[in-house]
């Protein structure tokens, strides 16, 4: 047996396992009576039985750990403190990137956010006709609304575009085959497949082309029997260049009204409007895509079309009408928060409006704009640090959400080199901020974007640098 001191290994555990304080003699911290009304006594006593179990279990592996009370009752306030943070909360975009999937896609405009405050604190309309004084159907709200914007016959909203085609296929090509490219076999982040989706709703995938061309007859010779429907998936974030060749959505179209099949098409980002004149390639809108004959278009609400997660379909009554009354739309149903969102986002596109909402109005602003913004920040950040060197640049931004991936969307940024810290240092400290400023880098140069900071975030990204970098300079 090892000996230390002339003590055994084990007898030295033992001896360190005691100094480990008691519960009762951790749970003194004067600190725990300004934390326990928010989080519980069950939750700061489980904080500090975890830390204790953590060390208990490294002193038997016998890793080298010192048993300090002072230390414990440290890191338990820090686990503490972290949990009295709001964990979803806001954060400052300064990356460029509109549509961040990670940080929540689109924004909402503001009658959206009052009308999501309304119906949430309050008793509503959500499945009640008025003038009947009867049960009314929750669609009924978004409805008429996305007929108005898209020229569709019907409508309907799910949880998101990933249950929209879930339930497009279910409802309407379980067991039965669904005919698509295999250039459009798309995953989008986040792990939504084409291949699983199909699984999961039991409809049997029948691909065809290859991954660079496919042609009108390959979809013809597929057609048989058991077909159902003919699928069209936007491929969204790639692109297939060089040697292409696309079936048109018009082509499918009239080949499935022909053998009287089903045309799908799944948008993606859901565009209600075209983005051309703000300088980005001409994509098809829901409105185009039910123009070229197809029955059946799903797409994203909080994608382009800058409204809440949400998933919509649009095109023929009589299959909406099979959709709505299949047992799965019940439970990709959305909540009366969604809807009430979603109704005023469509009411800005129904009266012209739409630059209100900010996904479309920060894709349409300006390079001369962007110029004057960034300028005007990089006077304040002058002004509260007077030798952090900004600088002006252009920068590439970007539609995200998988839209237009090929496309930078010219942006401008103020640039910052830090001098006594290194940038990646700087993005972690601007991460811990309150708020949390989430921003580009380049090098060692940090970039904050202009295009995707909202009101009052100026003031913000301001206060966090001067405070983070002012304390260092001599
Ligand atoms: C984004 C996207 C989806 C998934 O949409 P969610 O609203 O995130 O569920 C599906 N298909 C395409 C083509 C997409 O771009």
């Amino acid at each position: 047996m090892h000996t230390t001191g002339g003590r055994t290994v084990d007898e030295e555990l033992r001896e360190k396992l005691r100094r480990i304080p008691s519960m009762d003699r951790l749970l003194e911290a004067p600190w725990i009576a300004e934390v326990e009304p928010c989080l519980g006594k069950r939750t700061v006593k489980g904080v500090f039985a975890d830390i204790v179990g953590e060390l208990r279990r490294d002193i038997r592996k016998g890793e080298d750990r010192t048993v300090d009370a002072g230390a414990i009752v440290e890191e338990a306030r820090r686990r503490c403190r972290r949990r009295l943070q709001r964990s979803l909360r806001r954060v400052v975009n300064a990356t460029g990137v509109v549509v961040h999937t990670n940080l929540g896609r689109s924004c909402l405009c503001g009658e959206a956010v009052e009308a999501v405050t309304q119906v949430a604190s309050s008793y509503n309309t959500l499945e009640y006709n008025l003038e009947e004084g009867t049960r009314g159907q929750r669609n009924d709200h978004v409805e008429w609304l996305l007929c108005e914007v898209t020229g569709a016959d019907a409508a309907m909203v799910v949880n998101n575009n990933a249950g929209a085609v879930l339930l497009a296929l279910a409802a309407l090509a379980a067991e039965r085959e669904v005919v698509v490219s295999r250039g459009e076999l798309v995953e989008i982040g986040g792990s939504f497949r084409i291949p699983d989706i199909m699984t999961f709703s039991g409809a049997v995938m029948r691909e065809v082309g290859t991954t660079n061309r496919t042609h009108p007859a390959d979809y013809l010779g597929a057609i048989g029997d058991q077909t159902a429907m003919l699928l069209k998936v936007h491929p969204s974030n790639f692109r297939v260049q060089g040697f292409t060749r696309e079936v048109t959505r018009e082509e499918l179209a009239a080949m499935a009204r022909e053998r009287e099949l089903i045309c799908m098409e799944d948008l993606g980002s859901g565009m209600l409007l075209d983005f051309s004149p703000y300088g980005l390639s001409r994509e098809p809108s829901v409105r185009d895509c039910l123009q070229a004959g197809v029955d059946l278009v799903t797409f994203s609400g909080d994608k382009l079309l800058g409204g809440p997660q949400i998933g919509g379909i649009v095109g023929r009554r009589q299959l909406i009408d099979r959709l709505r009354s299949y047992p799965l739309a019940r439970a990709l149903r959305v909540d009366k928060m969604t809807l009430a969102a979603m109704e005023s986002t469509l009411r800005c596109y129904l009266a012209g409006r739409e630059g209100e909402i900010p996904t479309v109005g920060m894709l349409a602003l300006g390079r001369e704009t962007l110029h004057a913004r960034a300028e005007a920040l990089s006077e304040s950040l002058e002004k509260a640090l007077p030798d952090a060197g900004t600088e002006v640049v252009e920068v590439d931004d970007a539609v995200g959400g998988g839209a237009f991936p090929q496309e930078a969307l010219p942006g401008v940024a103020v640039a910052l080199k830090p001098e006594r810290m290194p940038t990646g240092r700087l993005q972690e400290a601007l991460r811990g901020n309150d708020p949390p400023i989430v921003c580009g880098a380049r090098e060692d140069t940090l970039l904050i974007h202009v295009r995707t900071l909202l009101e009052g975030d100026e003031g913000a990204v301001v206060d966090a640098l001067a405070a983070l970098l002012g304390e260092v300079s001599p």
